[in-house]
């Protein structure tokens, strides 16, 4: 019989890695990347109970790092298959892998400079050549029909409405003639945005993996552009920064598209807009190249051409180093936009340092921030926070706006989970914080008196 291992996203929400076998081949869906706390990154140095060499494909349900950031060291370790993903995540991951090594590099550059690694000379996880290998292994699959991968495992994609390009995944594994249906959520999105398509719900599984991130809460009521205006005008009127440390895919992009819209309804003073991150830069021109999950009146309104949805005058690009020190220089009100989403590096670090000292200044919350990270110090109400060595004091205001998030909440996961027409014989809540999954848990039982497991790292199944 067809078995699973759960290899990641076990009672944490990173590290997405599940290993399916039938008749002794053996799939990958994701391979992500553990963050967050130190044990958590500790595991991804840890050799990977299976050899990498006897994996013969990887499938991916989308680009996130948590999703696909330990590909370049499945590959250095020894996986040769092919790696399965449609073409806005193969495209997203051309950006993101090379980003992750160049970020892995550094900080073994770092570690060298400090001299606190056990490894001398300290070494990065990978680099950004292991990145390129791992890179040409990728295949590009269909958006939404089905596509075969070898007689024992075939794959139909669905919108999972998260990020461009994600999708869920109905997984068909054939084992002596008997066929198993496996449902992979990978990270549901939410319903309503202006931005994406709503998830397709999945109607039939003989077992199915869905993700608790939100598994304990809701987003909470309102409209984001209402308290994105508030803090803007708030912070604006008090001669301050509005600091946004955001996901460069998605995240950004959203809110660029919220403060065009205030700012077109002269709701928001015509303040500088700073999207200081290349990366998400890069992204913002990927979104505009792939049309195909984007919901149908947004498309309208692009190829109205009036203008571009994500675009507008007061919006500033920074690319180069230099031009986003200057923003430092800034005194007057303004926007700032950069990465990394959980403030774990890049360039918003700088922006903290100098703004988060500020009682006039804001600094913005609008994505998951996971345990361990400076973004979720600073979502629990930390008075210092330690940005390159120095304890930076908190002045400015922390505002969280969960209503931005690309996760769905606990009703939009139970609405999605609602789908289903049948029961499958046991579901698994995987991607969630330990609170989160027992919550979810108990709803999921109560609502759809379901066989629900929480698998634990590394535990296997059989799935009969
Ligand atoms: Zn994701």
């Amino acid at each position: 019989m067809p078995k699973i291992t759960f290899l990641g996203a076990a009672g944490t929400v990173t590290g997405s890695k599940y290993l399916i076998e039938a008749e002794g081949k053996r799939l990958l869906v994701d391979c992500g990347l553990f963050e967050g706390s130190k044990e958590l990154n500790q595991r991804n140095w840890e050799k990977l109970t299976v050899d990498p060499a006897t994996i013969d494909w990887v499938l991916l349900t989308h680009a996130h790092i948590d999703h696909t950031g330990y590909l370049p060291r499945l590959v250095r370790n020894g996986f040769r298959g092919p790696i399965y993903s449609n073409p806005a995540t193969h495209e997203l991951c051309n950006l993101l892998l090379p980003d992750s090594a160049h970020l892995q590099e550094e900080e073994a550059q770092f570690r060298a400079k400090k001299k606190y690694s056990r490894y001398n000379p300290p070494l990065p996880l990978y680099t950004v050549a292991e990145s390129q290998q791992a890179l040409k292994q990728f295949h590009d699959i269909p958006r939404a029909d089905a596509f075969t991968i070898s007689p024992q495992f075939s794959v139909r994609p669905h919108d999972a409405g998260h990020i461009l390009g994600s999708s869920w995944l109905e997984l068909t594994v054939t084992e002596n003639g008997k066929q198993t249906l496996i449902v992979f959520s990978g990270d549901v999105g939410r319903y309503n945005m202006p931005i994406l398509k709503d998830p397709e719900p999945p109607t039939r599984a003989d077992f199915l993996l869905c993700e608790s991130t939100y598994g304990d809460r809701d987003h909470p009521p309102g409209s984001v552009a209402d308290i994105l205006a508030d803090v803007i005008n708030r912070t604006a009127k008090h001669g301050g920064a509005i600091v946004i440390p955001a996901f460069a895919v998605d995240r950004t992009q959203l809110l660029m598209y919220y403060v065009r819209e205030l700012h077109d309804q002269q709701r928001i003073p015509n303040l500088p807009v700073y999207i200081d991150s290349p990366m998400a830069i890069n992204v913002t021109t990927l979104y505009s190249n792939h049309h195909e999950d984007y919901r149908p009146e947004y498309l309208r309104e692009m190829q109205g051409g009036i203008h571009d949805p994500l675009n507008f005058s007061s919006v500033h690009m920074t690319r180069t180093v230099e031009d986003s020190k200057k923003i430092n220089d800034v005194v007057s009100p303004c926007v700032i936009i950069s990465a990394s989403g959980m403030a774990t590096g890049g360039r918003i670090l700088h922006h903290l340092a100098r703004r988060l000292p500020d009682s006039r200044s804001s600094v913005l919350l609008v994505g998951y921030q996971a345990e361990g990270t400076r973004g979720r110090a600073l979502e629990e109400g930390a008075q210092y926070i330690r940005i390159f060595g120095e304890e930076v004091p908190v002045r400015a205001q922390v505002v969280s706006i969960g209503e931005l998030s690309a996760h769905a909440g606990r009703s939009e996961l139970l609405r999605w989970l609602s789908g289903m027409q049948s029961a499958p014989k046991q579901a698994f809540l995987v991607h969630g914080e330990p609170n989160a999954l027992t919550s979810f848990h108990d709803a999921v039982v109560s609502q759809f008196h379901w066989n629900v497991t929480i698998p634990a790292y590394l535990q296997p199944f059989d799935l009969s």
